[in-house]
């Protein structure tokens, strides 16, 4: 039996349908996993992608030659028959089934398995060979429950907010920022003002038909008397010197799961970390692995090769590809 999806220097390619997964070099034919960053790049002629998925992809890359499918419905290409499963990494993201001649495989993209309330929860997917990430693929990186998390964000918030001393949080545009607003928007300590480049997310995610709360945006011509109880969402990426002299007297935060290792905290040059990831932390990969009941485990980008060594020393047959994707990045 050939392997369904092999890698070459383009991305993960199907051979027998002729499309690729997630490529990271221009292809005629994409299936998309996600809209983030280095999963969902520029410059294909086409892109494949989950229903829930095909605005935010329209929006980031401003393309318009999309076909979409939702959840669980098959469509085929060259006889390969492909479909989308929930992946819970964030809102419209997908896992990729691949089937040809009574083999399936999965690819996971990045997932994660704990039911954030807003993207749609993980499924596990059943298949002969299981390709899987492995960002936090190490014992030491073990979640609290998200419920936690959002109860220790409260307690800084609702401190700050009593000083009139804004809430300024570190997080994703897309992804960690909605499961933030969904998690902590109903919240009585104040407003959610949120920088345009995430505004403009948060309004594609909900025209994709997913309820998140209001927002209010925040520009050079917010008074910063609006601010003292806010919380204020801004991308790494985006908090430029004007934001940081703007929200200088804000305590900062950051939210990722690297926020886990000690040290993490002083090197993000932030006042608190909370560790909430969009990725599995280490238990959640090996109910995943375990789940799909597959015999043949493909471990790409984080910590693969010691994840590989593992899975292989405890009775799975396990390999690894190198990949471009990045690390809980966008
Ligand atoms: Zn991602």
């Amino acid at each position: 039996m050939t392997d369904l999806i092999i890698k070459n220097k383009k991305g993960l390619y199907v051979p027998q349908a002729d499309v690729y997964i997630d490529p990271w070099r221009p292809v005629d034919k994409a299936l998309i996993s996600h809209i983030h960053a280095d999963h969902c790049r520029h410059g294909n002629k086409q892109y494949i992608c989950p229903d829930f998925s095909k605005l935010i992809l329209k929006r980031r890359l401003g393309v318009q030659s999309v076909s979409s499918f939702p959840y669980g419905q098959r469509f085929s290409v060259n006889g390969v028959h492909f479909s989308f499963h929930p992946a819970g990494h964030i809102p419209g993201s997908a896992q990729i089934r691949v089937e040809h001649k009574g083999e399936v495989w999965v690819y996971s993209g990045d997932y994660k398995t704990e039911d954030d309330g807003l993207s749609h929860a993980f499924e596990p997917v059943k298949c002969n060979t299981f390709i899987t990430e492995c960002t936090f693929g190490l014992p030491v990186y073990r979640w609290m429950p998200q419920q936690e998390i959002i109860e220790d964000i409260q307690k800084w918030w609702n401190a700050n907010a009593t000083l009139n001393r804004p809430s300024l949080i570190l997080a994703y545009s897309l992804g960690k920022a909605q499961r933030l607003i969904s998690a902590l928007g109903g919240s009585e300590i104040g407003p959610v003002y949120c920088h345009s480049a995430t505004q403009q997310m948060n309004n594609a995610v909900r025209k994709s038909g997913f309820d998140l709360l209001k927002t209010k945006i925040l520009t050079e011509k917010t008074k910063k008397e609006k601010l003292e109880k806010a919380l204020v969402i801004i991308s790494p990426s985006a908090l430029s010197e004007h934001w940081k002299k703007t929200l200088k007297n804000a305590s900062t935060a950051m939210t990722s799961g690297w926020m886990t290792i000690r040290g993490a905290k002083r090197r993000s040059a932030v006042d608190m970390g909370f560790a909430i990831s969009d990725h599995a932390d280490w238990d959640g990969l090996h109910t995943a692995i375990k789940e799909t009941g597959a015999e043949r485990i493909i471990c790409t980008h984080g910590y693969q090769h010691i994840f590989s060594k593992w899975l292989n020393e405890n009775g799975w047959k396990a390999e690894e590809f190198e990949t471009e994707f990045e690390n809980e990045s966008e």
